[in-house]
């Protein structure tokens, strides 16, 4: 099969022929019809972060199931699907209560050591980034990693459930449970802070306050259901936020993971408010605090790990609301490429001129196809609910 390798940090991802295995116990064999390229696996692909080498990246993966191994039972020939790089043994005390984000049995969606590896290439190993390797024509995944969706839910809005959409709209709803009345700032509009903002607006907030550096990104984020924008290439986040809500905001969302926005996120917290922690823009952050302030306003900072989302239980929620048009997935994804694209697309999409990048299957060794949805569609799709 096709797939996309990367043979050394840095070296651009290979479209080569290489082997994938027949599924052995709880494994399944996936037909990849969508994977997105998520800035994370560029990261991986790209930085000497002690990653094995070769390796297939890709964690977006929509598909159709073509086999399953003995012991499945979760899935089917045929399924729709969608996976994720959470892994979870699903039978420890912190799965079975609900927690499988913070499963610590995650060797065993692996193969056992001296089973022959799932993909190989003139008989070498070649490594499957996060159990997954989406970017080839077929990925070989733990039953555990992988959740079934609606039939109708078109592939490459679905590959974006396993990423981008658990975790923005999980740190709303699962890790935050932001309530309904309560007021939200988002900061970083992209394609997870977006999700963000829609699913406050499901959630009842009042208040959803997009911060960006960009006017196009912020018009953007009123289309997903901001309230209010600021953008803090021209104001002083923290002084306008203050302007437009006096006591400070409830819930802060930090989509960017840069030390001065987790600062500022602090500063806009109202008494009792709290601070997530979701992007990673760098190793380490440090943020100083005051802590006799901060324990006088009652506040608190969490990090947020995948959305704290439990797969086979909010990937299809998740893909539920996609159908209903809820999660306005058609508006996130900018443009879908071929596999063959691969090395330009995540050029466009490290550029910051493109939103999302999805690589189809159908069109893996073809021309780009044309954006999507145009803006003139997307408002009246929106006009319409
Ligand atoms: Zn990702
Ligand atoms: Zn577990």
């Amino acid at each position: 099969m096709k797939a996309a390798v990367v043979h050394a940090p840095g070296a651009g991802f290979s479209i080569e022929d290489i082997t994938v295995g027949e599924p052995q116990a709880n494994e399944v064999l996936v037909k990849v019809k969508a994977v997105g390229l998520c800035l994370s696996d560029l990261t991986m692909a790209s930085a000497d972060l002690g990653f094995p080498m070769p390796a297939v990246f890709g964690h977006e993966v929509a598909g159709v199931v073509e086999r399953v191994g003995p012991g499945v039972r979760s899935l089917h020939e045929g399924d729709h699907v969608v996976g994720a790089l959470i892994r979870y043994c699903g039978d420890c005390p912190r799965c079975l209560s609900g927690r499988s984000y913070y499963c610590r049995n995650t060797q065993r969606t692996e193969r056992p050591a001296g089973d022959p590896p799932r993909l190989s290439s003139d008989r070498e190993p070649v490594n499957q980034a996060f159990g997954l390797g989406g970017f080839a024509e077929k990925a070989l995944v733990h039953e555990n990693q992988l959740a079934r969706i609606p039939q109708d839910l078109p592939f490459e809005q679905a590959a974006l459930l396993g990423c981008g959409v658990i975790t923005g709209a999980g740190a709303v709803l699962n890790t935050a449970q932001v309530g309904r009345g309560e007021s939200v700032v988002i900061v970083g509009t992209g394609g997870v802070g977006l999700n963000a903002i829609s699913s406050s607006v499901l959630a009842g907030a009042s208040e959803i306050v997009a911060i960006d550096v960009s006017d196009e990104k912020l018009a953007h984020a009123r289309t997903f259901g901001a309230t209010h924008t600021i953008n803090g290439s021209e104001e002083d986040p923290v002084t306008a936020l203050r302007q437009h809500l006096p006591e400070g905001a409830d819930y802060v969302f930090d989509f960017v993971g840069s030390q001065q926005v987790a600062q500022q996120g602090l500063e806009m917290l109202s008494y009792g408010g709290g601070l997530y922690l979701v992007g990673i823009g760098g190793k380490d952050v440090p943020i100083t605090l005051d802590a006799m302030t901060f324990m006088r306003n009652r506040n608190r900072i969490e990090s947020v790990y995948m959305g704290s989302a439990n797969l086979k239980v909010d990937v299809p929620f998740f893909a539920g609301l996609a159908s209903r048009g809820l999660l306005h997935l058609n508006e996130l994804v900018t443009e879908t490429i071929g596999l063959d694209e691969i090395n330009e697309g995540y050029q466009r999409v490290r550029d910051g001129k493109v939103a999302r990048l999805v690589i189809t299957m159908e069109s893996a060794m073809s021309e780009p196809t044309p954006i999507l949805t145009s803006p003139e569609e997307s408002l009246a799709a929106h006009a319409e609910q």
